[in-house]
């Protein structure tokens, strides 16, 4: 799904991008283009209608330059030279006639005496030449002033009249002099003269007198080419239309008009047209140019890739690892899809190459195996696609125990035809477009199954009878007391055996032992139990059955099956058996109590002879452990300090060096002396006492290891494991309260480990879990004591913060007693070692026992070879040789 979205993302990512670098481009192109291109054609329009302007100015000019040539004409004429002297009439008469003004488009004809007065004139009736008559003769002097030989022309604004004038120096026909004076022209320059020049160019044109009344737009305009001193200047007056302005100044330098050509704005309309033409086509060729970069991408890579993308997601989703890419091409998508094949080549190395079994399955239906999995199914290179997995692969239905997380179960592997093969299954289901595949490896536990059937032999059952032991008969009498049936218990003692067992040698005795068990086993009922207490004692729960009128036909018959004469090398052996029987065992509050009082009730029984049979009385007490039956007895002693703490070393087997020492507590009893902990801390265990001793142990040990870093100095330090019962570590808040002491005692947590035995893990496996992280947390570390003598699953171990494994010494003491003992040592050992663990083989006493455990391996040793359980002051002793501590 993933991919999916990234792909399209891509392409459409490509395509925005492209489409708006093609739009940024074409955007860019045109504004640019378009400026450049429509400022030329504005400049070319200004310079059109400026041109137009200047030229009607031009026009306007040479029309006073030709007024001009006429007048020299006038002026360069003996009749006038003449005039000039006598205002002769006929000259009068004859060339000043109103007819000639007119012919001549004049206004007035003044002939001004070299000192600018007025001598003569020929006004023409019009106002405008009144106007320049009454004007020229004030300032007459100023014109004729002007003159030289080649006279002059131009313009004069008078008040409201715009004049053309020419004047010329009036002299004889040859050209000679002396100047008479002056000859003048006046043309008004009116509506006229612009319609006639408006013809003449082509466009309509208008003269505007530079005056004050002037519109305030043109006032504008006027200033503006004033203050900047341009002749020609242009205005677009509408998108249409446009003015040409030219400046007309008079002969005294002033402004006399403004010579205003109007015209249609073609240049500029044009050149916007050709402009949106050039933009139309720029899309057009932009658009296609998009278009085609798009296809030939589509083509070149985003097609390419979706089917890449495409192929890979249903190789994936097809969970075979042996699928490649197709090679097609030499280019990048290629050489992708290469890596990609060599990264699924490793793929199926790495899968092919693990040495487990490795299932991938689809809804529970195998997709692919790897080589171990198909050659443990016997289907060569072929791959049992499409076969349910659950026909080869089954896991116990209990899965992981609460608190475990972790997606492993135990299982069997099911070889067509073979034996099944234990595994753990480590399984993980995962996404791959949109299947869910499961991922399961199966690891063959054969080794640790056996190892874990051993211990679980080992901790319930008799190696001689096979019948279950002390520690299983307590544990079914438990069950039987919280189940809350009815049931009833005896204890079976063979009368004498130790002299029958010396008579026939041990290896005879045993096979005595199993016949009886034998015996036992044929007169009881499914369901019922014998168990292996002790050498010759045997235990019998008697379920469904209470009073000792149901019981008693049964433990009768058993008697007499027992009691029943046997032949051994040649001689009749008459066994006999004396019972102790608590009828209405359920009503005891534990398994220990049971036996205790069956115990008690057997004495009696031995005490009236052989092969007696005697029950348990209400008011009996439990014998020889009254004195400790008290708990109260025990609290005392722990509250005015009668107990105190032994420490024994534990040395590092290759070097015997101790490396720290376990605390033992020693009940220091007014009259009994020093009583091992054997004889109370069971009875303090059933009270609950326990948690206060293990705390007391704790925060003892804790100031002994600060005493002894004070003591000895120099760093020294001496590091101690204390005992915790499962009742501490499941229960109390011993945990919080060994941190608080170690804290109080101001010392490294290094130093403490924690002993625990395995029943703490199978009662409440998450309970202890919670416990032991709370002790790692701490930085305490923790040992698992008397290991092998409780059955705990091997699986658990591994997932739970242990330290250590401390070999029951029982293992080591039936070392040299057989080899079945060492090969499960063996395998301890191994396991312990695979799981990262340190080892500790405890109770060793010999030295063939020291060197057979530190030859296969363990961490540490333990025993009465290294060392005794001391006082403190003793112990440390061992540390610091040659300086005593007290
Ligand atoms: P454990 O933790 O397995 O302690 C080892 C026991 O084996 C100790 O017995 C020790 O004296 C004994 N031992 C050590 N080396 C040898 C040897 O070479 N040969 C023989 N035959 N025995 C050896 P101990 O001191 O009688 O303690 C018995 C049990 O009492 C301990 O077994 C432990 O489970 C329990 N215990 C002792 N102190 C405490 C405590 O403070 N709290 C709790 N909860 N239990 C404690
Ligand atoms: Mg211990």
């Amino acid at each position: 799904m993933t991919e999916r979205r990234v792909s399209v993302s891509i392409r459409k990512r490509t395509l925005i991008i492209i489409v708006f670098s093609m739009l940024l481009f074409l955007g860019g192109v045109s504004v640019l283009s378009g400026r450049l291109v429509m400022e030329s054609f504005i400049k070319l329009e200004e310079d059109s209608i400026s041109g137009n302007a200047a030229r009607a100015e031009n026009m306007l000019l040479r029309e006073a330059e030709g007024l001009l040539w006429v007048n020299r004409d006038w002026s360069f004429w003996d009749d006038t030279y003449a005039y000039m002297d006598d205002l002769n009439e006929d000259y009068v008469r004859i060339n000043l006639q109103p007819e000639t003004l007119e012919t001549l488009h004049l206004s007035a004809m003044v002939f001004l005496t070299p000192e600018g007065e007025v001598r003569s004139a020929a006004p023409s009736p019009s106002e405008g030449g009144a106007a320049f008559m009454e004007w020229i003769r004030s300032n007459g002097a100023i014109v004729a002033s002007r003159s030289g030989y080649e006279g002059f022309s131009g313009f004069f604004l008078l008040e409201g009249r715009l004049f053309m004038v020419s004047g010329a120096p009036i002299l004889r026909s040859d050209g000679t002099g002396p100047s008479k004076g002056v000859l003048l022209f006046a043309r008004e320059v009116g509506a006229e003269e612009a319609e006639s020049l408006s013809r003449s160019i082509l466009l309509p044109l208008k003269i505007h007198r530079a005056e004050s009344t002037l519109p305030a737009e043109l006032g504008g305009i006027l200033a503006s080419m004033e203050s900047t001193g341009v002749s020609f200047l242009s205005r677009p007056l509408s998108s249409e239309v446009i003015s040409g302005f030219s400046l007309l100044r008079d002969l005294r330098g002033t402004p006399a008009a403004l010579i205003e050509i109007t015209s249609r704005r073609d240049i500029f309309l044009q050149g916007k047209k050709t402009v949106l033409q050039f933009f139309l086509w720029l899309t057009l060729f932009g658009g296609f140019l998009t278009a085609l970069i798009l296809f030939l991408l589509k083509k070149t890579v985003t097609d390419r890739l979706e089917n890449t993308r495409a192929i890979l997601e249903r190789i994936a989703s097809s969970g075979r690892v042996g699928e490649r890419m197709p090679l097609s091409g030499s280019d990048e998508v290629t050489s992708l899809s290469g890596s990609i094949n060599s990264m699924l080549s490793s793929l199926e190395r790495l899968v092919e190459n693990i040495p487990d079994p490795l299932f991938l399955s689809d809804n529970g239906c195998i997709v692919h195996a790897n080589r171990e999995a198909r050659s443990v199914l016997k289907t060569g290179n072929h791959v049992p696609e499409g076969k349910r997995l659950s026909s080869f692969l089954t896991e116990e239905k209990s899965g992981p125990a609460p608190g475990d997380t972790s997606p492993i179960f135990e299982g069997k592997l099911i070889p067509p035809g073979g034996p099944e093969i234990p595994v753990e299954i480590h399984r993980q289901s995962f996404l791959l477009g949109e299947r869910t595949l499961t991922l399961s490896v199966a690891r063959d536990i054969s080794a640790r199954k056996e190892l874990e059937d051993s211990l679980r032999r080992m901790a319930y059952f008799d190696d001689k009878t096979g019948l279950p032991n002390r520690t299983r008969f307590l544990m079914l009498a438990d069950e039987a007391i919280r189940s809350g049936e009815t049931f009833a218990v005896a204890l079976l003692d063979m009368d004498r055996f130790r002299l029958i067992n010396d008579m026939i040698g041990p290896a005879k005795g045993d096979d005595l032992l199993r016949e009886f068990s034998r015996r036992i086993q044929g007169v009881l009922s499914p369901g019922d139990v014998v168990a292996r207490v002790e050498g010759d004692a045997f235990g019998i729960i008697l379920r469904k059955r209470g009073a000792w009128e149901e019981t008693s036909p049964v433990l009768t018959q058993v008697k007499k099956e027992v009691m029943t004469p046997l032949f051994v090398d040649g001689q009749t052996i008459f066994p006999s058996v004396s019972m102790g029987v608590l009828p209405e065992a359920h009503k005891c509050v534990s398994a220990t109590a049971v036996l205790a009082k069956a115990e008690v009730a057997l004495l009696r029984a031995k005490g009236r002879g052989l092969g007696q049979i005697a029950l348990s009385r209400e008011d009996e007490a439990a014998g020889s452990r009254d004195i400790l039956t008290a708990e109260g007895q025990l609290r005392k002693a722990l509250e005015q300090g009668e107990l105190i703490l032994h420490y024994q070393p534990i040395v590092r087997m290759g070097t015997k060096r101790t490396e720290g020492f376990e605390a033992l507590v020693r009940w220091r009893h007014p009259d009994r002396g020093l009583i091992p902990p054997g004889e109370f801390i069971p009875l303090a265990e059933e009270t609950g006492l326990i948690t206060e001793i293990d705390c007391w142990t704790a925060g003892q040990a804790c100031g002994d290891i600060a005493r002894f870093a004070a003591l000895a100095g120099g760093g020294k330090q001496m590091k101690v494991s204390v005992n915790a019962s499962a009742r501490s570590i499941l229960e109390g808040d011993y945990c919080a309260r060994l941190a608080a002491e170690k804290k109080a005692a101001g010392i490294s947590p290094r130093l403490l480990t924690v002993e625990i035995t395995e029943g703490v893990l199978i009662g409440s496996p998450a309970a202890a879990a919670t416990s032991l992280e709370t002790l790692r947390k701490e930085g305490i570390s923790v040992a698992l004591d008397d290991f092998g003598t409780g059955y705990s699953s091997l699986q658990y171990l591994s997932r739970l913060p242990i330290d250590r494994l401390k070999i029951d010494g029982s293992f080591i003491r039936r070392l040299f007693t057989g080899d079945g003992d060492r090969r499960l040592v063996k395998g301890i050992l191994t396991l312990a070692s695979d799981l990262g663990m340190e080892t500790v083989a405890v109770c060793i006493e010999r030295e063939d026992e020291y060197l057979w455990t530190l030859e296969q391996g363990a961490t540490y040793g333990q025993g009465y070879f290294f060392g005794h359980p001391r006082p403190f002051e003793e112990a440390v002793l061992s540390l610091l040789p040659e300086q005593p501590l007290i």
